[in-house]
């Protein structure tokens, strides 16, 4: 069975399954290892039960997502760094900048920033929520760290230009296929560049990994199973191991 690494998934926002039942169901689906991201505040608590309990399988990331900017208040940026701290295979996300859903920019920026600063205080990978941000990004290329991953990559060609000057790197999950451009796109990124998503239970769903896996495998033409582990090895090299 071919295994995978779900690079972006909220455990946490499953309903009607047990903890259990939902681990269960990602190893029958041969998903290994996933990272779990926060989106709220409220969501980090649970993150870090999830990772407590499933220390194997689950890689917790806190971050604070721009639709949630206004969360950010009191301690927060120190209640984030005790958790970057308490788990130290940690990374930071999701966040980022959502031009279609932005209420207050200014207040999402600082958000942001606190993020970033962050993610170079712990040297962790940030995990990048970043739609229609054209402009926003403007200002932060070259002040990323190189592990920056650009979830759920939809497919600019001039993004994806900007993301492999500075080394950084896409998740793609089944709605990127979508895309006209999907061939173009992944004829373009080398293979230690791509990971593997779902972004479950919202963009697609568990058992997904298998038809993006396919999709990629076509496309590189490659065995699913042998691209599958170089993908699987590389997103532990770079994301875990390092
Ligand atoms: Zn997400």
């Amino acid at each position: 069975m071919i295994k995978f690494f779900d690079t972006h998934i909220h455990l946490t926002d499953f309903e009607g399954i047990s903890k259990n039942a939902l681990m269960e169901k990602l190893k029958r689906n041969g998903v290994e290892k996933c990272i779990c991201v926060s989106a709220h505040r409220s969501d980090w608590e649970k993150v870090a039960g999830l990772a407590h309990d499933f220390p194997f399988e689950v890689i917790p990331a806190f971050g604070l997502h721009p639709w949630y900017a206004d969360e950010s208040n009191g301690r927060w940026k120190d209640e984030l760094s005790e958790y970057l701290k308490e788990f130290p295979e940690s990374l930071i996300g999701e966040c980022g900048f959502d031009a279609l859903k932005s209420r207050d920019k200014d207040l999402e920026e600082e958000v942001f920033k606190t993020q970033l600063e962050l993610a170079f205080e712990y040297n962790r990978p940030l995990l990048l929520h970043m739609v229609k941000a054209d402009l926003f990004l403007e200002h932060y290329w070259g002040r990323l760290p190189e592990k920056s991953v650009f979830h759920s990559f939809s497919g600019q060609d001039e993004l994806l230009k900007k993301i492999l000057k500075f080394e950084h790197y896409i998740s793609v999950n089944k709605c990127f296929f979508k895309k006209k451009n999907a061939q173009s796109i992944l004829e373009k990124t080398p293979l230690e560049k791509l990971f593997l998503e779902t972004d479950a239970p919202y963009q697609s769903n568990i058992e997904d990994l298998g038809y993006v896996l396919r999709q990629v495998a076509e496309i590189k033409d490659e065995k699913a199973e042998k691209l599958g582990e170089k993908i699987y090895v590389n997103t532990m090299r770079v994301l875990i191991d390092d």
